[in-house]
């Protein structure tokens, strides 16, 4: 067969053909391209894509990286690095701060100072877990002096990161750390002291709850305040647990 073939090619090679192409019988065509049908279906199917869960992270990550050199307020003027959030991204909850401050700054990390110290504390006290919960800052961006963010600082960051984030952690509530992130949420002034410990109507996201309570950084300076702010974390907690069921 191969001396055949040989000689076959031989003769081929007198009569001018110098270059042969094999394309394979009909069978093999059709093999072939049932193969490379089979192979763009597993491409293509769901079981090959990232799981909703993963998809979470995933695009966490892309909304991350789409904005890590984002100077649209001049708040980037003054930070060592933007820092995103912490904490579990399928969580019902999502805990929002003003702005991070210097260890955040450093660290790229929010709520990691003394005051997210603290809060840790006071979560794990009430049987609630850091690692549980999605915790962020209406600013990415660490504002000079740590200054309140201007409202118009607020309003960029919000639609640049926050919002985004809500839409694909879809948590069952929002809880505002201190008056800053509720003003940015609603929109008007909050007096902390009046408003916290409820539940309201969250203009920007009508399906997910806000909740309004001090920022641990206000009890470390008014520990007279501590218990009020255990209780409220308790009432958040008991609301999500419910919500989750
Ligand atoms: S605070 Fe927000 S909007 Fe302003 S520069 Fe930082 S990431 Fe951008």
């Amino acid at each position: 067969m191969e001396k055949k073939l040989k000689a076959t090619l031989k003769l081929l090679g007198e009569l001018g053909f110098n270059e042969l192409y094999y394309f394979g019988n009909t069978d093999n065509r059709d093999l072939q391209m049932e193969n490379n049908k089979k192979h763009s279906i597993q491409k293509e199917s769901p079981q090959n894509l990232p799981k909703e869960e993963n998809l979470v992270v995933l695009q966490l990550k892309r909304l991350y990286e789409k904005n890590r050199d984002c100077c649209r307020c001049d708040l980037c003027k003054s930070r060592t690095q933007i820092v995103f959030y912490d904490g579990d991204p399928h969580s019902g909850v999502v805990f929002v701060g003003e702005a991070p401050g210097e260890e955040e700054d450093k660290q790229g990390k929010p709520f990691v100072g003394r005051a997210g110290q603290y809060l840790n504390k006071v979560l794990e006290k009430i049987g609630w877990n850091r690692k549980d919960i999605y915790i962020t800052n209406v600013c990415k961006c660490r504002p000079p002096g740590n200054r309140k963010p201007l409202p118009k600082e607020m309003q960029t960051c919000l639609n640049v990161f926050l919002k985004n984030e809500i839409k694909i952690v879809k948590p069952k509530v929002i809880c505002c750390l201190g008056a800053t992130a509720a003003e940015a949420f609603l929109g008007k002034a909050v007096r902390i002291t009046k408003m916290r410990g409820k539940f309201y109507v969250n203009p920007l996201f009508p399906n997910v709850k806000l909740f309004l309570t001090y920022h641990p950084a206000y009890i470390l300076r008014n520990m007279r305040e501590a218990k009020t702010f255990e209780e409220d974390l308790k009432i958040l907690k008991e609301f999500v647990e419910k919500a989750s069921e």
